[in-house]
């Protein structure tokens, strides 16, 4: 059954009445436990932007989210970026990561759209959702500099430093994360849960064992 008009009769609030008290969701019926709440959330990424923001302040700054975890995380943080840098581009680019089980291998493939010409010579901050092994990010900032980036900078919002197989150090960090599988704000597991506002681990009875 489509949906008519008549069934969302929600009014348009107008402009000189600003939401001041949000509607909150109940948390996801699949969800165990909210590891970092959307308040939490918010408030770091806004300091993220911050100083990001104070550190290009003169340069022209290019944002790449990864996609599609860091999808979320991206059109915040640029929201925050403030000292505005000289100019700011935002863009994304879909990376895979092959590897066995539930770790990646390294092996990182970067989808057509991925044009090296629009990096050359530009500052790109390379937003990422999670440093897990470091495999993946140490490899994308490679690909960046043989494309030509005038400087490469990684922004992650959580890193699992425990689970490190080779060294990569973010420049820009959201929370240290503990060594669970987590979901939520961009994140899924099985292309679940990137809508959630908040991070948390998904209830053992929905998570597919083979
Ligand atoms: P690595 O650093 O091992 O190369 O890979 C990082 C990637 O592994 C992340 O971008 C993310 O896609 C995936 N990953 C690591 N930990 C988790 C997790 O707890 N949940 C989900 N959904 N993906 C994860």
């Amino acid at each position: 059954r489509s949906l008519s008009r008549a069934d969302h009769p929600l009014e348009t609030p107008p402009h000189s009445q600003p939401n001041l008290h949000p509607r909150r969701l109940p948390i996801h019926p699949e969800i165990n436990s909210v590891i970092f709440s959307e308040e939490l959330i918010q408030a770091r990424v806004a300091e993220l932007g911050r100083l990001i923001g104070q550190d290009y302040q003169r340069s022209d700054l290019l944002v790449l989210g990864v996609l599609k975890g860091a999808f979320m995380f991206t059109t915040d943080l640029v929201r925050h970026i403030y000292p505005y840098p000289a100019s700011m581009e935002v863009d994304f680019f879909k990376a895979s990561s092959y590897g066995a089980g539930t770790t990646s291998s390294g092996v990182v493939q970067l989808d057509s759209s991925f044009k090296k010409e629009g990096v050359r010579d530009k500052h790109v901050l390379l937003v990422e959702d999670i440093i897990d092994t470091g495999h993946t990010l140490s490899r994308l900032v490679a690909l960046m500099e043989e494309a030509g980036a005038a400087s490469v900078r990684v922004a992650a919002l959580l890193d699992k430093k425990a689970r490190r197989r080779i060294p990569f150090q973010a420049d820009y960090t959201g929370f240290e994360c503990p060594d669970e599988f987590i979901v939520g704000y961009g994140i899924d597991y099985a292309e679940k849960y990137r809508n959630l506002p908040y991070i948390g681990s998904v209830k053992e009875e929905f998570i597919k064992h083979d």
